[in-house]
């Protein structure tokens, strides 16, 4: 087990101390649990109370297939409660080489300076970076590589520095360009509250991670990856398509929020799809198949060139293509590409931001599918923080109060993802349920609705759904205390061996005789700690639900609404 560190950000001192309680913990369950019993539910998210958790989990750092995450989490200035939201990129497992299971950022400065954390194997320092003060995180990342070398990089741009709710963190990727984010109840507005704007760090010469027993861990470690590779969503449909793949799959189930969620299919979602995504990418020169963090297998991620080709982005993922494409009308890929640069260079939720930018079209700001109005929104106004940006920069919750929007896709403040709850029911219950507000990957019930992984739930009928959705939400809670990539579940779901290979991979790294059922436990856990400090925070069961018109709206093509009643999504909790 690794150490914590604690930085504080108000006396600029810097503290290693022993897991102690929070021993065994990793992931979602070390952050949620730090969160829950240190931060007062009741503080200002971007007051000196909150704190910025960042983790690797229990297996980070191994060779364990897909095992990069970094999780952070704090309370969400967005939705008030507590958060955690996970990246890829490179530097998790370099946290974990240096033998830290958790860093702490604590505390405010006392001035208006900002600072960047450097972390080796020696030391740790918080050094003043007012240099980097309104720069993107390319440009960031390009100078802190420079000077560095070959480091991981946590950092934010100018939302985060204007602490804007839409605010995510930047991971450097594999190509160390920051396109990986923990993105979702503004994290990065949290970092820049503590005017941090960077930590880098450097696992040079550091230990790596210990293995109890190495034969045991590497058979079980090929189990899962054979495991990986020969599931058909891991080992052919992702690697090929990427998560775009899934534009044309939600467009055929009648799902793919359209419009600001006024429609469950796009007339031009042939435009955008995985299948059109792929096609320019190789025409292009760019990679249609791509890992964002070292050791993944499945490696869904893409690079995304122009059409001179030129790099434009990185990781355009299905949510950022749903968000500005379908769902603010805009049937051009190239646009859409560009829109996602913007927002992993200003460093934004692009499920919060196309929302928002969503329900600003259909307040009259600008016209659906108005592209390059949509562009100068982030470049110009989030960017260079006019009042304008600094509107659509809160959410989709705050833009539809100023324009008056009744239609606001939200649950506990944050924007729903690209998955309309009125066609398919059982994401509807995640969105409600989840202690995160709308977050697909809290319970993907899509896996089981549409792609029939784990079974199948008729996704238009309400029977069976909060059985599914709290089932997905106790494994992926479990799993997200692991470090391994949520894809995994796919075949974690549907092959009882690769379930396996992940307790027993825990049992031979830390010496332990963990079974499934204590999985289960683990995430069961995770959900009632942070379910407390929800509660504490002041949610109630009146929170758990979706907004009056997903209620009352019935969608096309299939004419419902959403059809869970509230006393049954109150049973959600008794587990
Ligand atoms: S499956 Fe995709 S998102 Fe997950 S770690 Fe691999 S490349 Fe990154």
């Amino acid at each position: 087990m690794g150490k914590i560190l604690r930085i504080n950000m108000n006396d600029l001192t810097v503290k290693t101390e022993e897991l102690g309680e929070y021993a065994g913990l990793g992931g979602r369950a070390l952050t949620s649990s730090i969160i829950a019993k240190e931060v007062p539910p009741l503080c200002h998210p971007l007051g000196p109370n909150n704190k910025l958790v960042a983790s690797p989990g229990l297996l980070t750092g191994t060779t364990a297939a897909s095992s990069g995450r970094c999780h952070f989490g704090c309370k969400s200035p967005l939705t008030g409660g507590i958060k955690e939201g996970n990246a890829g990129g490179v530097v998790s497992q370099k946290i974990a080489h240096l033998g830290y299971s958790a860093i702490v950022l604590e505390g405010v400065p006392k001035d208006d300076k900002l600072r960047i954390v450097y972390i080796n194997k020696d030391k740790v320092e918080i050094l003043l970076a007012d240099e980097l003060k309104g720069m993107g995180n390319y440009e960031t990342v390009a100078k802190l590589r420079e000077k560095y070398g070959k480091v991981g990089i946590i950092s934010i741009g100018p939302a985060g520095e204007q602490k804007l709710n839409a605010a995510s963190i930047a991971v450097n990727d594999m190509d160390n360009r920051p396109t990986r984010h923990a993105a979702r109840g503004g994290q990065g507005a949290v970092m820049g509250s503590k005017g941090l704007k960077a930590i880098v760090v450097d696992d040079t010469g550091a230990a790596g991670v210990e293995i109890k027993d190495k034969d045991e861990f590497k058979k079980w470690a090929k189990i899962f990856t054979d495991g990986l590779l020969k599931h058909p969503v891991t080992g052919e449909g992702l690697p090929t398509y990427g998560t775009a793949v899934l534009i044309n799959i939600i467009n055929e189930a009648g799902g793919l929020p359209t419009r600001n969620f006024s429609s469950g299919q796009f007339e031009h979602a042939a435009n955008i799809s995985g299948e059109q995504l792929t096609e320019n990418c190789k025409d292009r020169g760019g990679k249609e198949t791509h890992a964002c963090s070292p050791g993944c297998v499945i490696r869904c991620s893409n690079v995304y060139n122009d059409k001179d080709g030129n790099y434009l982005t990185s990781g355009l993922e299905y949510e950022t293509i749903w968000a500005f494409g379908a769902n603010c009308n805009i049937d051009d890929l190239d646009m859409v590409a560009r829109l996602d640069r913007l927002c992993d260079d200003i460093g934004l939720d692009t499920i919060e931001t196309g929302g928002a930018i969503a329900v600003a079209m259909e307040g009259g700001l600008l016209p659906f599918g108005d592209w390059d109005r949509a562009i100068k929104l982030l470049d110009e106004d989030i960017r260079n923080a006019t009042p304008i940006g600094k509107i659509i920069g809160s959410g989709a919750v705050v833009t539809g109060r100023v324009f008056g929007v009744t239609r606001v896709p939200a649950v506990k403040g944050q924007n729903m993802p690209a998955y309309d709850p009125r066609a398919i029911q059982g994401i509807g219950v995640t969105y409600a349920t989840s202690t995160m507000g709308a977050d697909h990957t809290a319970g993907y019930a899509i896996a089981t609705n549409i792609m029939k992984v784990g079974g199948y739930v008729d996704p238009l009928k309400p029977e069976g759904q909060v059985e599914l959705s709290r089932n997905l939400q106790i494994a992926t809670a479990a799993l997200d205390s692991t470090g391994l990539c949520l894809f995994t579940a796919f075949p974690v779901l549907d092959q009882p061996e690769t379930f396996e290979a992940i307790y027993r991979m825990l049992n031979a790294q830390y010496g332990l005789n963990l079974t499934g059922d204590d999985v289960t436990e683990l995430g069961k856990n995770v959900l009632k700690t942070e379910k407390d400090f929800n509660t504490r925070a002041g949610f109630t069961n009146k929170d758990d639900r979706l907004p009056e018109f997903m209620y009352q709206e019935a969608l096309a093509p299939h004419n419902q609404v959403f059809m869970v009643k509230d006393e049954e999504l109150d049973e959600f909790w008794n587990f």
